[in-house]
This record gives C-alpha cells, structure tokens and sequence, in this order.
C-alpha cells in the first residue's frame, strides 16, 4: 500500500511529488498523458515564474519532471478509472490494475473549455484550434482568430501574430481579463487586429474553415470574417471524472479545498488548477503540491 498517490503530472502534482519523496513516503504518480507537465507544456513562454523569466512551457514542464525523477519518484502512465474511498484506504482503479493507498492528492489540472458553436467539432484539425503552440506552424502567413479574453487568448494572439499574416482577437466584451502586460503587448503589435464586443456565432467552411460569423453585441449586427483558422482560447474546466458526484465541488466542478487543499473526504486532497482558488497558475500549482504533501504528512500522523 502506498502513502500517497498523486493523480496528474502537471506543475502541482510534480511538485507535490518532490515533497513527498523528500518526506520519505513512498509514493506513486499516476499520469493519463505520455509527457508530464500539464498545460505548460502548451505554452510557448512562461515570464512570471520567479527566476525563470522567458522560460518555454515545455522546458519548464520537463525541468519538474526532472526534479522528481532525481528523487526517484516511481511514475506510471495509466487511465484512471474510478476512485473508492474506503475510510483509511483509498482505491484508485485503471484500466491495468486497482492501487492501494492511504492518501491521494488529486493533481489532475484542467482542460480547455469549447465555444459549442455550429461547425466547432466539424472543423476541428481542419482550422479549428484549441493549441496555439501545437498548431500555429500549419497558419504561417495565413489569416487567423483568436476567441477569448483572457491570459491564453492573449498569449496566443502575441504567438501567432509572429509567422501569421494577420491575427483578429474576437472578445466579447470590451475589457481583457488578462494581465495588463500581455493586453500592451497585443495593441502593440501591427497584424494583431482587436474584435471587442462580438461573439463567434458559428464557424463556416468547406473542408476547412473559411471564415466566422460574428455578432457584434453593441450594434447588434452581424457579419461574416475570413479566416483560415480559428484558435479557441475560452477558459479550462477541471478534469475530475472520476470524482463527479462523490467529493465537494463547487457549480463550475472544481473541488472545494482552501490552502491546505483538504477536501470534503478526510485523505483526499486537490492540488492546483482543479481546486477552488483564486489564481490558476504555475506558481500557485507548485505551492499547492507543497501543502498538500504537508496536509498528507498531518493525516497520517493522525492531526
Ligand atoms: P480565463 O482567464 O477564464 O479567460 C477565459 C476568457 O474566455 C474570458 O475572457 C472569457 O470572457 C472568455 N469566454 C469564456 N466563455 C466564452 C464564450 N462562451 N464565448 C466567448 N468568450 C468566452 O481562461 P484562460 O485564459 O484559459 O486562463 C485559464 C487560467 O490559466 C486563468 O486562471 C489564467 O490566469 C491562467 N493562465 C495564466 C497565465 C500566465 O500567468 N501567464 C497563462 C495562461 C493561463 P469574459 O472575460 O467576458 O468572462
């Protein structure tokens, strides 16, 4: 039986990994994914982890890994089926075998949330993006949508606007939610063209997308846009399948947990991007998988 499983790889649950083995608990790390690191490993550039300043997403998502391989952490790459809680020990089911543990910290992060409008699943490989990084490279010189207002879309419209011809950033409203530092760099680049106050009405093409039909909310109008390619940057929802229905979530789905990422079932932690909290980012993920190996530590011990 193990001390501890940690369920997802991303920032929260490598760094949740590091703690534990420098606890000595003996520890498993389940990942659903071939690469560990979680959603930086779709960005292009981290600038606000301390120390770091311009740090590929990637490169930071594999430095983490590193980290926890250094302290011999023991990684599976498996499904995870189901979850049961069997007061001091909790079982967690793959599609390979069932694990024993006496904790689990849920890691599990997040995933991009769809626009669900007409010709979105139609044309998605076909224009339809939600990786900026992973598919920019098939729009060099084309003519391309970014939709969202926040830190991603923004990111996103700076990452293409350099090999696309032209990049219209479609909000609808008329203020960014993302940091003020991204939205100066957005107005300050030529083929970046803001769309503020419309929403993507639907998605149109033949074998790929050819254009969006937009709706301006402030004049009520409509009208069709040619692009080649349309990057849907509309926020993340929590990944926690295996958990719906059994622990505390919150009307969004993310796990109810404070700082010590104690949920509502004694043993059962969330780290990250999955709990409730106030800022959703790298640092915030890694100081998460920090307390919940301290509130692990304190379960155990009987506190
Ligand atoms: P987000 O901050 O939740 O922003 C989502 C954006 O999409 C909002 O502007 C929202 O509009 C818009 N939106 C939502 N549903 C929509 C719909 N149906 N139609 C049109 N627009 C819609 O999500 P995110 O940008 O994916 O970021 C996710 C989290 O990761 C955030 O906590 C973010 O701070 C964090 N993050 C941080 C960094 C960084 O620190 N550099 C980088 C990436 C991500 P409204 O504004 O009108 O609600």
């Amino acid at each position: 039986m193990y001390d501890v499983i940690i369920l997802g790889s991303g920032p929260a649950g490598l760094s949740a990994a590091v703690y534990a083995q420098r606890a000595r608990l003996n520890t498993l790390v389940i990942e659903e994914k071939p690469l560990s690191g979680g959603q930086i490993l779709d960005t292009y550039e981290v600038d606000n982890y301390p120390g770091l300043p311009g740090i590929s997403g990637f490169e930071l998502g594999q430095k983490f890994r590193e980290h926890a391989d250094r302290l011999g952490t023991e990684f599976v790459n498996e499904q995870v089926q189901e979850i049961k809680d069997q007061k001091d020990m909790k079982l967690v089911v793959t599609e390979k075998k069932t694990y024993e543990t006496r904790t689990l910290i849920l890691a599990t992060g997040a995933r991009h949330r769809k626009l669900s409008v007409p010709g979105e699943d139609k044309y998605i490989g076909k224009g339809v993006s939600y990786c900026a990084t992973c598919d920019g490279a098939f729009f060099r010189d084309k003519t391309v949508a970014v939709a969202g207002g926040g830190d991603v879309a923004l990111e996103d419209a700076l990452f293409l606007a350099r090999g696309s011809e032209k990049v219209y950033l479609i909000h609808r409203r008329d203020e960014f939610r993302g940091a003020r530092i991204l939205q100066e760099r957005v107005r300050e680049t030529e083929n970046i063209e803001l769309i503020l106050s419309s929403e993507v009405r639907e998605i149109r093409g033949e074998e790929q997308v050819s254009s969006v039909l937009l709706h301006n909310k402030k004049e009520d109008t409509e009208h069709e846009l040619e692009v080649q390619g349309i990057f849907i940057a509309v926020g993340i929802s929590p990944n926690t399948t295996a958990l719906d229905n059994v622990i505390e979530q919150d009307e969004q789905g993310y796990i109810v947990a404070g700082e010590d990422t104690r949920t509502s079932i004694p043993g059962i932690f969330a780290a990250g991007d999955v709990r409730t909290k106030q800022l959703r980012q790298v640092i915030t993920a890694a100081a998460d998988g920090a307390n919940a190996v301290t509130s692990v530590e304190r379960y155990l011990s009987g506190n």
